[in-house]
């Protein structure tokens, strides 16, 4: 059996490994169009920002420890044709050269790269994106003393995760978002704290305002809106994501609109013996019964293990997906899972929200902080389907409780009354989770 996977980061390479490791005898065949393996990405913020200073530590398993194990990892190939009637495709290697595999079954996991706008000035000096270790390392570099102004566009995770790593490195920031508020996985009335805390803590924060291009000579100078000209030493573009899926225009393989890969629970595709996983693919949502686009690091680690299982013919289906993300910024923890109220309404659910301002632990003990809470419920049997949380400290534990009531369809009546721990330095009897399960009548 002949398995060529397409892409060797998360997905790719988790897939390549459970594979060798439960079919030692299976040909397996990596292709990666850059020079890494398996790193990772979410440490990037941090190590621009020195809190982790060691590249290496971003590196979580080298190519060479894959060969080891008998993969056959190919760096500088990118796939650039497919051809699923006679199973092979085409490869432009390091050296620019075209070549041939054929392959029994192959896996695509090309993750996504950043949107970069067509503006003008998008490619001066010192206008970034962020994604590779090698995109860390330019930004790295060009970081100095004479940077001072830093413009971040797009107010997502990746915006905001930047927002604390020139934080910490003593920058002025203005942060621009083009919708009405930042952090479009939470609500308003929730993102907004988020938004407050950043501007007292003197982070220009611009939503409903749009790029309009970058001026300067040579190096970036300012960015000019639609409603305003910033100074600017520095700006990231932070706008999103798009699957790297081009190269299957005109194969018949089924994508959404924005090129995500649709896959079953199965991380099979709509063509034989064509499997994807990670950034490049759908993920099936537990609660709304549906493909959706997650681009998440713990989504491409499942589908990458479990698509492995899948060619094994091993009975499984993969419904697991809530949105689960978490994130500090400055003093902030941020978090949430299922769905937000938003998605409920749009998704046409009967359901209602509670929110509520509770404390971490015991008040006499020290360092007690509030945190806040809102959950959204179906009517009228109570399900809990979504949590968004925010505080300066015991937010992560919070939401992955909240994430496992959800995966069980539990009830706010059974929510409140959970078995959970208590000592002072950590909970109250009650704690912030029974609270607002039971503050909802
Ligand atoms: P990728 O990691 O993008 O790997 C795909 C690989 O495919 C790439 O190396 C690419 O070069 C290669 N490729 C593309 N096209 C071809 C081709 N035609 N031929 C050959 N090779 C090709 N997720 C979280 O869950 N939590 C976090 O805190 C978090 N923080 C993040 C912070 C940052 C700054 C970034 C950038 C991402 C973060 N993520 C986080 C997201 C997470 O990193 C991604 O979801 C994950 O890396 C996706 O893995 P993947 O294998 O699907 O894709």
């Amino acid at each position: 059996m002949k398995i060529v996977i397409v892409g060797g980061v998360a997905a790719g390479m988790s897939a390549a490994a459970k594979i060798k490791r439960d079919n030692p005898s299976f040909e397996v065949i990596v292709l990666e169009k850059g020079l890494e393996t398996s790193y990772g990405a979410c440490g990037l913020p941090y190590y621009i920002s020195d809190v982790n200073p060691v590249e290496e530590l971003l590196r979580i398993r080298r190519a060479e420890e894959f060969i080891k194990s008998g993969i056959d990892v190919r760096l500088g190939n990118e796939v650039i044709k497919l051809e699923p009637n006679n199973k092979t495709i085409t490869i432009l290697d390091e050296n620019n050269n075209e070549y041939m595999e054929s392959y029994d079954i192959c896996i695509i996991a090309t993750g996504a790269s950043a949107i970069v706008p067509k503006l003008e000035g998008v490619n001066l000096k010192n206008v970034f994106t962020l994604k590779t270790i090698e995109d860390a390392n330019k930004i790295k570099s060009a970081i100095n003393d004479k940077i001072k102004n830093v413009v971040i566009v797009g107010g997502g995770y990746i915006g905001i995760e930047l927002v604390e790593t020139f934080h910490h490195l003593g920058k002025k920031i203005t942060l621009i978002e083009r919708l009405d508020h930042i952090m479009q996985s939470f609500d308003p009335d929730m993102s907004d704290h988020i938004k407050t805390s950043l501007i007292n803590q003197g982070v220009d924060i611009r939503c409903s305002e749009t790029l309009v291009k970058v001026e300067g000579t040579d190096f970036v100078n300012r960015v000019v809106t639609d409603k305003a000209i910033i100074d600017a030493d520095m700006v990231i573009l932070a706008l999103g994501v798009r699957p790297n899926t081009s190269f299957l225009e005109g194969t018949g393989v089924e994508m959404l609109q924005n090129g995500a890969i649709v896959v079953d629970e199965r991380m099979k595709t709509n063509i034989d013996s064509i499997y994807a996983c990670g950034d490049c693919a759908t993920i099936y949502h537990r609660i709304l019964k549906k493909n959706v686009f997650i681009p998440l690091g713990t989504n491409a680690n499942k589908q990458g293990r479990l698509v492995a299982k899948s060619i094994k013919g091993e009975d499984f289906r993969l419904e697991v997906a809530l949105g689960s993300a978490m994130m500090k910024v400055n003093n902030l923890e941020c978090a949430r899972t299922g769905l937000s109220e938003a998605e409920a309404r749009s998704n046409g659910i009967n359901y209602g929200v509670h929110t509520i301002t509770a404390q971490t632990h015991a008040p006499y003990y020290p360092d007690s902080k509030e945190i806040r809470i809102k959950i959204v419920y179906r009517k009228p049997d109570k399900v809990l389907l979504g949590a968004q949380l925010i505080g300066e400290k015991d937010v992560a534990w919070r939401m992955n409780t909240l994430a496992v009531c959800i995966h069980n369809e539990m009830t706010l009546d059974e929510i409140s009354l959970l078995d959970l721990g208590y000592a002072p330095p950590y909970s109250m009897p009650w704690d912030a989770i029974h609270i607002v399960a039971q503050s909802v009548k």
